[in-house]
């Protein structure tokens, strides 16, 4: 056996064994990043983790590489190398020359020259990457890049099982609280670097989850002084919130803290005037959440709310997805935009300034009668005729279809050019009847949702998010 097939076996065999053993997701990947490495006879070596909306890479686990450089902003996936979230190998000669790097002049601060990566995959998809990085320029062989790939396959299943482990053990934690409180978070949809540095930072984080608002834990360091070509002291903020482009630092009230952070924050604010900072104490961060437009918030969560399903700027991207494809399905026509009242005022506003087309907009309502409640009765009629008109009924949700299915046989006998439907949310689990869905926002699951229009006894339409109501509070029959 050559020399790197024998270091590239022992590597192996010490990398399964720490994948395989109790220690917490960060410690696995910073020894396997070292042990590859070191077997690669490389400077540095980098874990990332890829959300599942694919936008962001965290990094999970390092080995030789400076604060500075891992903290150097939040990565993007489709701006850092997206070839290998293709699935494809890159290689990169010279980092600070290559055009695919995305902050060269940290990569040539930190001396790196030549960089090695493979995607990490789990069940086909890309879901992290390792990198591997040398001071001097460097060739990687057929070897180097095969044994790259095991160490990959190694992570894919250490992050399967971090991510089972986080499930089970928030599964449990939500049992318990809802055992206690009968207060329950969602379940986390990413692997996240759970050491925090302090109990405020997991609550601030675990309120961001609950919201559904993207969040990452000090994915920057912002160097604040020099000392000739030395960073003498560097700032590192607690989260990043990726959809609101803002930076914060949680603090306490201790004051000597405070005036510290506050010198610091002015420091940074001077020096990159473009970054959106916020020092917030517990307090502030309910004010701002709800300044963002995620309240009205109370002490804390809303009350009643279960769990929150699809966030506002979660729902806002859907609408833009949906809006354009309507736009380049009717291009060239005018849209006639017909919605039933109460429940579709949000979506109807919010998904018609999307339309880049000639829109009018008309409304009906309705209530149910018989003894299921279940027979429909228009209450107010549309205002013009749709007779030769392009046609897009507007629903907020479709749940058994009845509602829709009267409707739309209503709407056809008036004869309009052509009748489609458009629904934010779609309760297939509970249809009864099978009409057309031409667009569809959401599917849910079928439990009772509110928010975004939606309501529940006329209430909770406000709430700028869609949150699923506390079983409890809802008699079955009242509602449907
Ligand atoms: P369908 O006739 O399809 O069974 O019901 C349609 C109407 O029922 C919707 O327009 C909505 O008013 C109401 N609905 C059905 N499911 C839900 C839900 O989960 N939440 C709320 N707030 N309303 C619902």
């Amino acid at each position: 056996m050559g020399r790197t097939r024998r270091s590239y076996y022992s590597a192996l065999k010490r990398i399964t064994k720490v994948a395989n053993s109790a220690l917490s997701l960060r410690r696995i990947c910073n020894s396997v990043a070292k042990s590859t490495a070191k077997a690669m006879q490389a400077n540095g070596c980098r874990i990332l983790s890829l959300n599942p909306q694919k936008e962001y890479l965290i990094t999970v686990g390092a080995y030789g590489l400076s604060d500075l450089y891992l903290k150097k902003g939040p990565l993007e996936a489709r701006k850092s190398l997206p070839d290998i979230l293709e699935g494809k190998v890159v290689f990169i000669a010279d980092a600070a020359k290559d055009e695919r790097v995305q902050h060269p002049q940290i990569a040539l601060a930190q001396g790196i020259s030549s960089l090695l990566g493979v995607p990490v995959l789990g069940k086909g998809e890309a879901i992290g990457e390792i990198r591997i990085y040398t001071r001097e320029p460097h060739q990687f062989s057929e070897a180097d890049k095969s044994f790259l790939l095991s160490v990959a396959d190694i992570c894919a299943v250490v992050f399967e099982r971090a991510e089972l482990h986080q499930l089970l053990e928030q599964g449990y934690k939500a049992n318990e609280r809802r055992r206690k409180s009968s207060q329950v978070s969602p379940l986390p949809t990413t692997l996240k670097p759970t050491s925090f540095a302090h109990p405020s930072e997991e609550d601030f984080a675990g309120l961001l989850d609950f919201y559904c608002i993207e969040w990452l834990y000090e994915p920057r360091s912002f160097p604040l002084r020099w000392e000739g070509d030395k960073i003498a002291e560097m700032f590192t903020p607690d989260f990043y919130l990726p959809e609101l482009d803002l930076y914060v630092e949680l603090t306490t009230l201790k004051q000597n803290l405070l005036t510290e952070k506050n010198r610091k924050l002015r420091q940074l604010r001077e020096l990159y005037p473009e970054v959106n900072i916020r020092l917030l104490n517990k307090n502030d961060f309910l004010k701002l959440l709800a300044k963002y437009g995620y309240g009205p918030l109370g002490e804390a969560k809303v009350e009643g709310i279960d769990r929150v399903l699809y966030s506002h700027a979660k729902i806002q991207r859907r609408i833009r997805t949906l809006a354009r494809r309507i736009s380049r399905d009717y291009a060239g026509q005018r849209l006639m935009l017909i919605g039933i009242l109460k429940g579709v005022v949000c979506f109807m506003a919010d998904l018609m300034q999307h339309l880049s087309l000639p829109v009018t907009l008309d409304f009906m309502a309705i209530s149910y009668y018989g003894g299921d409640g279940q027979v429909v009765k228009i209450t107010r009629d549309l205002d013009s005729s749709i007779t030769g008109q392009h046609v897009l009924m507007v629903e907020d949700i479709v749940d058994t279809g009845m509602t829709l299915n009267y409707i739309l046989s209503h709407l056809s006998a008036h004869n309009p050019a052509s009748l489609r439907v458009c629904t934010l949310l779609d309760k297939r689990a509970r249809r009864l009847i099978n009409v057309p869905l031409d667009y569809v926002g959401f599917e849910v699951p079928d439990e009772f949702v509110v928010g975004y229009g939606l309501d529940y006894k006329g209430e909770y339409r406000n709430l700028p998010f869609i949150g699923i109501l506390h079983p409890e509070l809802i008699k079955d029959e009242e509602v449907r």
